[in-house]
């Protein structure tokens, strides 16, 4: 039969404990005889840090450990220690969540640093009028319809059939007849094969989705040509 003499470790943790309580009581109440002088200032706040630089074998060890007056020190200190402890662990609580804070606030900022500098992109876009009809002035006819994006774009326009070469004005408007100028640009057209073709910016940013007119204005002919546009 083996013995198991070693007793359950929270009941030795509480055994020691009361010891402690015991010989702490004793101690404060004057019942045991210190040895030596009263150790320095230091000495205790090392003691009460529990500093590993102190070996027990140190006759101011035991002294603290009879002394009444050492031993409240002692206590004091390390309710002090404790206190600034927990001070200090709120601190860092504390600035954790101002860190985190910062941290949601910087990653947001870049979020939006981004998708304003989408905003910002410009779109290629190539409208193909090549067997388009559109209406001159009041007079409609089949007409070409055309979709753009609300963003910065870089407009390809292949002119229709028979469209003469030179300096085109290129518009997006809210009316057919020009009203409600949104946007305009002014390009020459280049010509490709037997295709006049136009390359404009046209910053569409500002419009809101919807409908609105493309209209091309040749400069020796002051007519314009419109398109029903749908900016999306
Ligand atoms: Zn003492």
């Amino acid at each position: 039969m083996r013995l198991n003499l070693r007793w359950p470790s929270r009941a030795v943790g509480r055994f020691e404990k009361w010891i402690a309580q015991r010989h702490q009581e004793r101690v404060l109440a004057g019942e045991i005889t210190p040895q030596g002088p009263c150790p320095k200032e230091d000495f205790l706040q090392k003691l009460a840090r529990k500093s590993r630089g102190i070996p027990l074998s140190d006759p101011r060890v035991d002294h603290a450990a009879t002394c009444p007056a050492c031993m409240r020190r002692l206590l004091a200190m390390r309710r002090e220690h404790h206190a600034r402890r927990q001070k200090v662990m709120l601190a860092t609580a504390v600035t954790a969540c101002v860190v985190i804070a910062a941290i949601v606030t910087v990653a947001r900022h870049e979020v939006q640093k981004r998708s304003s500098t989408t905003n910002e992109a410009v779109i290629a876009e190539t409208v193909n009028l090549w067997g388009a009809g559109a209406f001159r002035g009041q007079q409609p006819g089949q007409l070409q319809s055309v979709s753009l994006p609300a963003a910065r774009v870089r407009l390809t326009i292949i002119l229709p059939r028979f469209s003469s070469p030179g300096r085109y004005v290129v518009a997006v408007t809210h009316g057919s007849d020009g009203n409600g100028l949104i946007t305009e640009a002014a390009s020459t057209a280049t010509n490709r094969g037997q295709q006049e073709t136009l390359s404009v910016d046209l910053d569409l940013r500002r419009a809101h989705a919807g409908q609105y007119y493309l209209s091309t204005t040749h400069e020796r002919d002051q007519a314009s040509y419109y398109y029903p546009l749908q900016i999306r």
